[in-house]
């Protein structure tokens, strides 16, 4: 696929210069991330570069239609467009330069989801969200310092979409259980490992250290490669995602403030570990019984998830950042509708568990 990863602190981002030397580069950023923009751009003037800066002065920057557009009349006069900042501005980036035929990089400025590497990108056309297929970047420029400048909330996002690797790793395993599924063993390795690093480096992401939130991005990048290998979303994206997405939709009808995609998939990881010791441990009778259980064996307890996004920051039920219990109530029957997906809330929905489970899901987790 072709994605360079650099790490400033090792070997600096000399070859990222050295591939965009003397060519024209668009920089997309917004006033959040201006400050770290000027560093990268005295960078790329003195390798010759030729700088557009395509500004926003947004706070909370929307990748409407006019956004874009702004960024694609810079991107059509340019060689390279490099996003510095966080997910819209790196899907902006990633969806103006395939159009233009151009290769593009990001300089993260926080550790707040995986999309980074992901040939995927979220837009707003006519007020509703969409996912364009995109080319991955050419480059992502790793800067701890920059990162851990990020507000907590943004680190605490990240983290909740790397605790949502238990579940839709277990939601591939049950499919693989129950329908056959194929397995890539090694993206699923590649998806574990990562999260397993983050898990270890908690304590120094609660202390804000830079080589935690190094091995957190790390883990959020390998979540991209790890699609990209296996060709489809299935290493980083489950039942947690699907419940994240349908609160999205909901929220975006309403014309309301979409609370941060990591925080949302936490809060959907409590709810799917939850459904999963439900199944293991009133053994829901099922195709693949043993093996079903098993795997509801080897999660961990909600409980203690819940324990370690506390300790973050992150909130941890859906009427912390603004669901009505209505929608949850719908989420919960509804979710598994958003992609053609085995997942554990299909379970719930083909075992006629939804009903049963819904009391509970309520009382801890709205
Ligand atoms: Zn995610």
């Amino acid at each position: 696929m072709g994605i360079e990863i650099l790490y400033k602190k090792e070997e600096g981002f000399v070859p990222f210069l050295r591939a965009v030397a003397g060519k024209r580069v668009a920089i997309l950023y917004d006033v959040n991330t201006a400050p770290h923009a000027k560093d990268i751009r005295e960078q790329l003037r003195s390798a010759g570069c030729q700088i557009t800066d395509v500004f926003y002065p947004d706070a909370q920057l929307l990748p409407t239609e006019d956004k874009c557009a702004k960024a694609q009349l810079a991107a059509d006069a340019a060689d390279y467009v490099l996003a510095v900042g966080s997910g819209t501005l790196n899907d902006m980036a990633k969806s103006v330069a395939t159009r233009a035929g151009l290769p593009s990089g990001v300089l993260p400025t926080a550790a707040s989801m995986d999309g980074y590497c992901s040939a995927g990108a979220a837009l707003m056309r006519n007020g509703f969200k969409v996912t364009d297929t995109v080319n991955p970047p050419a480059h992502v420029l790793v800067d701890a310092d920059v990162i851990t400048t990020a507000p907590r909330e943004m680190t605490a996002a990240g983290f909740g979409d790397i605790v949502g690797k238990y579940t839709c790793l277990a939601d591939w395993q049950l499919s693989h259980i129950i329908n056959g599924e194929p397995i890539h063993g090694e993206a699923f390795a590649m998806m574990e490992q990562a999260r397993e690093a983050c898990m270890g480096a908690y304590e120094g992401l609660v202390r804000n250290e830079s080589e935690a939130i190094e091995t957190l991005t790390s883990a959020l990048l390998q979540a991209g490669l790890s699609m990209a290998l296996c060709g489809n979303s299935r290493p980083a994206s489950g039942s947690e995602h699907h419940q994240s997405h349908y609160l999205e939709m909901d929220f975006a009808r309403r014309g309301e403030m979409i609370p941060a995609h990591g925080i949302k998939v936490g809060i959907g990881t409590l709810v799917s570990l939850y459904l999963y010791e439900y199944i293991g441990a009133n053994r829901i009778p099922c195709k693949n019984a043993e093996a079903v259980y098993a795997l509801c064996d080897t999660l961990p307890r909600w409980q203690n998830v819940r324990e370690l996004l506390e300790g973050l920051g992150c909130p941890v039920r859906f009427s912390e950042i603004g669901v009505r219990e209505q929608v949850m109530r719908d989420m919960i029957r509804d979710a598994h509708t958003v992609r053609d997906r085995y997942t554990v809330l299909t379970f719930i929905h083909e075992h006629g568990l939804c009903q049963r489970v819904t009391p509970a899901l309520i009382e801890h987790f709205y």
